[in-house]
């Protein structure tokens, strides 16, 4: 056999429509207009400065880009109150949470995953041939740190988070995930994924960054896909203590982030109007929805992020298949056991205005 069976545990991941480009969603439904409400984009696109600094880069496609990204490097360690020495970048989050799985995973070795948390650490802790272990959810949703402490063996080498979490939106509280840090062992990384912070402001959330000064097993990473609606592009960072970057470095591809990207992630950074207009519209479009659910009385999770998971107790394909017939596509999390829930990612707030009346149509 020549082909490794890399994936040989993965969650039923079910390539549907929500999957598809917007161009091959409108084909697949036959309509000229759909809402794609499944990726957790930003619906108001990058910023203009960004786009024009990306054109300007167009002009030097004949160079290699900037290996480690110095100028985007500095820039975050200055936003983010560290070292250049402890950035690097990535294409997007997805590939940092690849290397850091082929830095520090081994066949032997065990990472441990939250059972309801995105995909990606279970595909890149097969990827290396490592055993993941899933930890359970608490009963509201929530990510047990106690259940995942428990999980501990001396096999573990890295324990996976996800603060907001995806798919359920919400957030560790401070003071649990400081306890929880205090608790794990020297030896075992605890990578936090916060691809969803700039979008966080509540229910005791806070970035993890802080902890990277005190903790040489804490590794944080962010994306530039998110908020800075930059997910075309593919860049996204990690932070950590300079000998745990300094090893992801030996892993990381010479080029991995093209110089467009890193020029329309350094304008990004200076475009805090951009930021911010991007988080009112999100707390906008999610407020709508919410109140929607309410009034309609569906359960759903209070989200830190730019999406919203929600019971709608009935089969979630179902009222899938109804919603995509009216041209909203979201997200079914059957995969992950929910049956009845659906992730729902927050448009503009006309767009959530069209969603919750098609809801309301369908419900
Ligand atoms: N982490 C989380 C939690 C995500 O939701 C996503 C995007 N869906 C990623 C990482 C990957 O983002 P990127 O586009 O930067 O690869």
């Amino acid at each position: 056999q020549m082909v490794r069976n890399v994936y040989p545990n993965l969650m039923p991941y079910t390539c549907s429509l929500a999957d598809l480009p917007v161009e091959e969603m409108k084909q697949a439904l036959g309509r000229d207009q759909v809402y794609k409400l499944s990726f957790n984009e930003n619906p108001l696109g990058p910023s203009p400065k960004a786009i024009e600094a990306m054109q300007k880069s167009l002009q030097q496609l004949n160079l290699y880009p900037s290996s480690a990204g110095e100028a985007v490097l500095n820039k975050i360690a200055a936003k983010e109150g560290v070292r250049p020495e402890n950035v690097i970048l990535s294409n997007g989050a997805d590939e940092m949470i690849i290397l850091v799985a082929q830095t520090f995973l081994e066949p032997d070795d065990e990472a441990i995953i939250p059972e309801i948390c995105f995909v990606q650490y279970l595909a890149s802790t097969h990827l290396m041939g490592a055993t993941p272990v899933f930890s359970p959810m608490k009963e509201d949703l929530g990510i047990d740190l106690e259940g995942a402490l428990q999980k501990i063996t001396e096999k573990t080498k890295v324990i996976f988070l996800c603060n907001p979490n995806n798919p359920t939106g919400t957030a560790i509280p401070e003071e649990d995930l400081k306890a929880f840090i205090a608790r794990v062992p020297e030896n075992v990384l605890v990578v936090i994924d916060e691809a969803y912070h700039e979008f966080a402001d509540g229910d005791g959330y806070a970035s993890s960054v802080e902890l990277v000064k005190d903790y040489a097993n804490v590794f944080v990473i962010r994306t530039f896909s998110k908020i800075y609606s930059l997910a075309a592009a593919r860049i996204g960072y990690g932070i950590g203590q300079a000998a745990l970057v300094d090893a992801v470095n030996h892993v990381r591809p010479p080029f991995n982030v093209n110089s467009i990207a890193q020029a329309g992630a350094l304008a990004s950074l200076d475009d805090a109007e951009h930021v911010a207009a991007s988080r009112q519209s999100n707390r906008i479009g999610k407020e709508l929805l919410c109140k929607t659910l309410d009034a309609l009385g569906l359960p759903y999770l209070k989200s830190q992020t730019n999406f919203v998971c929600v019971d709608t107790k009935r089969d979630g394909k179902e009222v899938f298949d109804r919603l995509a017939e009216r041209g909203f596509i979201v997200r079914t999390l059957a995969g992950y056991g929910l049956k009845s829930s659906l992730r729902i990612s927050i448009g503009r707030p006309e767009e959530m205005e069209a969603f919750v009346q098609a809801f309301k149509e369908v419900m």
